[in-house]
């Protein structure tokens, strides 16, 4: 299957294996991620983020209810939001999730909006798991016709050592575990190179202190929603 598959279908069986309720998507773009979330019947909270709102307006419609789902309501309440706005800045809609995905997310951020991203995601958010993906450099020799990077809107490709600096100091202040591997398999004898997209999965390491304490960070709504559909 393409890479943007494998991505999605790793962070499907991650739902899957930890059964997290409340889950949000940061960089949804055109919802195809939360698209197939939706599925998942542990999922009782789904949003999504994103800077541009004609992205994610433009599929939408797909995370509406159909009419079988009225026909035959489950037992399980869904709710899927989408919000405009960027991981740069905090909004107290994005606080109380369990699992916070950034799929090809952190390559797209200005300096200035990838230094406040793990105050925003890890200090703020706190989620209970966090994956990031982004691609691997050091793999770009082997896909054909790539000189210096994948994409032209990537403002930067790590290699390895790179993103898992990044990716251990901000474990590091915000007390979190993080794992590394991917998906996409380099050619048998170049495993050196690693997987084409580099995935980390972060993991908070002591739990939230005092239940609701979370919901009282005081912090203004700045994000617009978009989109809410309840099932
Ligand atoms: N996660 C999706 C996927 O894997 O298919 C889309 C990835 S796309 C390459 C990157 C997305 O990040 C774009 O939709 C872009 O608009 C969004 N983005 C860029 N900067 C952002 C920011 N500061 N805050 C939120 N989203 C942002």
């Amino acid at each position: 299957p393409p890479l943007y598959k494998q991505r999605y279908q790793f962070v499907k069986d991650l739902v899957e294996k930890y059964k997290p309720k409340k889950v949000a998507d940061l960089g949804c773009a055109d919802c195809r991620l939360l698209w197939m979330l939706k599925f998942c019947s542990c999922i009782e909270v789904l949003a999504g983020l994103d800077i541009s709102a004609s992205v994610m307006e433009e599929k939408m419609h797909t995370l509406s209810p159909l009419p079988f789902d009225y026909l035959q309501p489950s037992e399980r309440s869904l709710t899927v939001t989408l919000h405009h706005g960027s991981v740069a800045h905090k909004d107290p809609c994005m606080l109380g999730f369990d699992l916070v995905t950034c799929i090809e997310l952190i390559e797209h951020l200005e300096e200035s909006e990838l230094k406040k991203f793990p105050e925003v995601v890890f200090g703020f958010m706190a989620p209970s798991m966090v994956v990031i993906s982004t691609p691997n450099s050091e793999f770009n020799p082997l896909l054909p016709g790539v000189v210096l990077n994948r994409h032209p809107d990537h403002k930067f490709e790590w290699n390895q050592a790179q993103f898992q600096s990044w990716a251990l100091e901000a474990a590091r202040c915000y007390d979190y575990s993080v794992e590394f591997t991917g998906v996409g398999h380099p050619p048998k004898g170049m495993e050196n190179v690693g997987f084409c997209t580099q995935i980390g999965v972060f993991v908070r390491k002591y739990p939230r202190s005092g239940g609701s304490v979370q919901y009282e960070k005081p912090t203004e709504a700045v994000y617009k929603t978009v989109f809410k559909a309840v099932y």
